[in-house]
């Protein structure tokens, strides 16, 4: 596999203020086409820095991509000193300047006579025309190398690359494709999930697999290499096929969606309406299902309620079942559940109340101590997590926890 390495290049990308996005995208087009991106670098407007970048850079990889810097003014170095990193002269070229001096016309005005120095080009290097900018591109190839050197606004270098760079680098790294797919689960582990598919994903040689956690679930990547698309693409469905097949209704998504995405299916599919009611959460799951697009068809109604007099009041919460058991116990998400199913009619509801701390702790019902109720037409009943975390973190996993909850009961219904 080719190896690349990108040179970020700019004072300004080393402030608090101005984020590379250049190499985020040049890494996207590299490993599309098989290319690995093994280093990025931002460096400064500094000479000696730069000079030595360039120069390591073109050591180590097999293609070195800079970006930013080509402009006319003082501090734009790219041009004299990656001609000097790789030890060649700048040649002056009167198409550019005339070219400039165009551009500057149709503007209607006169080219400033520094832009001169944007006629410069490195001796033996492939311009690559810049039609959004004032700064010509180079491509420098030597022995097996390939050193690109790229505007730094990704109006102007995206084109630039694609055109002139993508079409060349294909035909480097070969008949390569990449394709990626992800599946995320609930409910279980990190580890839990290594465990029960690391056999199965180890198999698949061209298929780099890693599991992450994502705040309130497990994320699976799977990047597949073959020598056509379609083959990477059926090695990744088989590979997600038998993965999904071993972890179950533990597996939410295999297209990326997000959980209340999921439920939103699933409500929608069944011609389902959902009410909810939240205290710990405090309106956190009713954001998420309202996030997605086209909600309205199953999400009727959600209530805050925060108070045990809210809770009474307005979800019907019997007040001997708070008094006998607490806010925080499932007698009372149990009741929410219902209570708010009776308002507003729903063919489903779930419920949430919890102590997200950081106080509000006791021996028996720890911070983090959550309570999922559940109600439909036929049945009640409610579910106990213990959700590590600081207080967002409760929040956000017992907000998972609760739509989750609510997936796996519409999934049971149907079987
Ligand atoms: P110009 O001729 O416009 O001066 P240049 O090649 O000299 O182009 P820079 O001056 O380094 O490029 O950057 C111009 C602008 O491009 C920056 O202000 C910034 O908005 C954007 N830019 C530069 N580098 C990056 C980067 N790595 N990621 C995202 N944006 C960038
Ligand atoms: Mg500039």
């Amino acid at each position: 596999m080719l190896t690349a390495e990108i040179i970020a290049i700019g004072s300004e990308l080393l402030t608090p203020e101005k984020v590379d996005t250049n190499s985020l995208w040049l890494t996207g087009k590299l490993n599309e086409i098989g290319i690995e991106v093994k280093l990025k670098i931002v460096v400064g407007d500094d000479e000696l820095r730069l000079e030595e970048t360039i120069r390591d850079a073109l050591k180590r990889s097999d293609i070195v991509i800079s970006t930013g810097g080509l402009g006319p003014t003082e501090d734009d170095i790219t041009r004299k000193i990656s001609a000097k990193a790789i030890d060649r002269e700048l040649v002056y070229h009167t198409e550019i300047e005339a070219d400039l001096r165009e551009r500057f016309r149709k503007w209607g005005r006169e080219m400033p006579e520094i832009n001169k120095r944007q006629a410069f080009v490195i001796d033996g290097a492939e311009i690559l025309p810049n039609p959004n900018g004032s700064a010509v591109g180079m491509c420098v190839e030597f022995a097996s190398k390939i050193f690109v050197i790229l505007p730094g606004p990704p109006r102007e270098n995206k084109p630039m690359f694609e055109n002139f760079i993508l079409p060349k680098l294909r035909e480097m790294a070969g008949e390569i494709y990449v394709k990626r797919k992800m599946l995320k689960v609930s409910g279980l582990g990190e580890s839990a999930v290594d465990e029960a598919v690391a056999p199965i994903y180890t198999a698949y040689e061209n298929v780099q697999t890693s599991i992450l956690f994502n705040k309130s679930e497990i994320e699976v990547h799977l990047m597949a290499q073959a020598k056509t698309e379609t083959e990477a693409e059926s090695v990744l469905d088989e590979l997600a096929g038998k993965i999904a097949e071993k972890l179950g209704i533990a597996v939410f998504s295999t297209n990326g969606e997000a959980m209340e995405e999921v439920v939103g299916q699933l409500l929608a599919g069944r011609g389902k309406t959902l009410s909810i009611a939240e205290s710990c959460t405090g309106g956190l799951i009713g954001e998420r299902l309202t996030d997605v697009a086209g909600s309205s068809k199953y999400f009727i109604e959600g209530a805050v309620t925060y108070a045990n007099d809210a809770k009474i009041r307005t979800l019907n919460v019997p007040k001997e079942v708070i008094e006998a058991n607490g806010a925080v116990s499932a007698p009372t998400a149990e009741a929410m559940a219902k209570g708010i199913r009776d308002r507003s009619g729903t063919d489903f509801a779930i419920s949430v109340t919890g102590i997200a701390g950081p106080d509000g702790g006791t021996e028996e019902k720890p911070v983090g101590t959550v309570f999922i109720g559940y109600a439909d037409a036929k049945q009640v009943k409610s579910k106990k997590f213990i959700l590590p975390g600081d207080r967002y973190l409760v929040r956000w996993r017992a907000s998972s926890a609760a739509l989750d909850y609510l997936r796996r009961q519409i999934l049971k219904n149907d079987e």
